[in-house]
C-alpha cells in the first residue's frame, strides 16, 4: 500500500470510528443550527417506554454512543420531565402506561411536543390486537412526529428529529 492509500485508508477508518461519515456530519449540521435557533442551543428529551421489545430502546441509546454521539448536535436525553423539551415515546401502550405517560406529559414545561419511535406507538405494531394495549398514542396525545421503522435505525431517528424541527419552526 503506498504512503498515500495508507493516509486515506487511515483518515477514512477515524472517519467510521467517530461517526464522521457526510451523510451524519450534514444531518448533524443542520440539526444543530436548528436547536441553537429554535430551542436556544439545546433540545431536551425525556423518553417513556410504554410497552417495548426493547429494540427501539436500543436504538435510541446507540444515538449516545461514540460513533453517532448525538450531543454534539445539541440533543440530550434527561432524567426528568420537568427539565424536558419534548418527550420521546416508543412501544404499543399498554394499558398500565398510560397514567404514567399521561403524567409525564402533564410534568414537561411548555411548550412541550411528543414524537414517536417506531411503528408500535404509532400503530400498535405486532401487538395492535392484544387486549392489553390501548394505543396508539395519538389517541390521547397530539403527536409532533411519527418516526416509523421497527425499529428506526439511528440515521433514521436524527432525520425524524431534522423533520421535527421543521415542523416546530412554524410554531415558533
Ligand atoms: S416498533 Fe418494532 S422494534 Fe420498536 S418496540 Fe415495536 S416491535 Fe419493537
Amino acid at each position: 500500500m503506498s504512503f498515500l492509500s495508507k493516509l486515506l485508508f487511515k483518515n477514512k477508518t477515524q472517519d467510521i470510528v467517530s461517526g464522521n461519515s457526510d451523510s451524519i456530519l450534514i444531518k448533524g449540521d443542520e440539526l444543530r443550527q436548528s436547536v441553537d435557533r429554535i430551542f436556544g442551543r439545546s433540545l431536551f428529551v425525556r423518553l417513556v417506554d410504554t410497552g417495548s421489545c426493547n429494540a427501539c430502546e436500543n436504538e435510541l441509546s446507540a444515538l449516545s454512543n461514540p460513533y453517532y454521539d448525538l450531543e454534539r448536535f445539541g440533543i440530550k436525553f434527561v432524567a426528568s420531565p420537568k427539565h424536558a423539551d419534548v418527550i420521546i415515546v416508543t412501544g404499543c401502550l399498554a394499558r398500565n402506561m398510560l397514567n404514567p405517560l399521561l403524567k409525564t406529559f402533564e410534568n414537561v414545561p411548555e411548550p412541550k411536543f411528543v414524537i414517536t419511535a417506531g411503528d408500535c406507538p404509532e400503530t400498535g405494531g405486532p401487538f395492535k390486537d392484544s387486549y392489553a394495549v390501548c394505543g396508539p398514542v395519538s389517541k390521547y396525545l397530539k403527536v409532533a412526529m411519527h418516526i416509523k421503522g421497527c425499529p428506526p435505525e439511528p440515521e433514521a431517528i436524527i432525520s425524524g428529529f431534522l423533520n421535527f424541527m421543521d415542523i416546530v419552526k412554524i410554531s415558533f
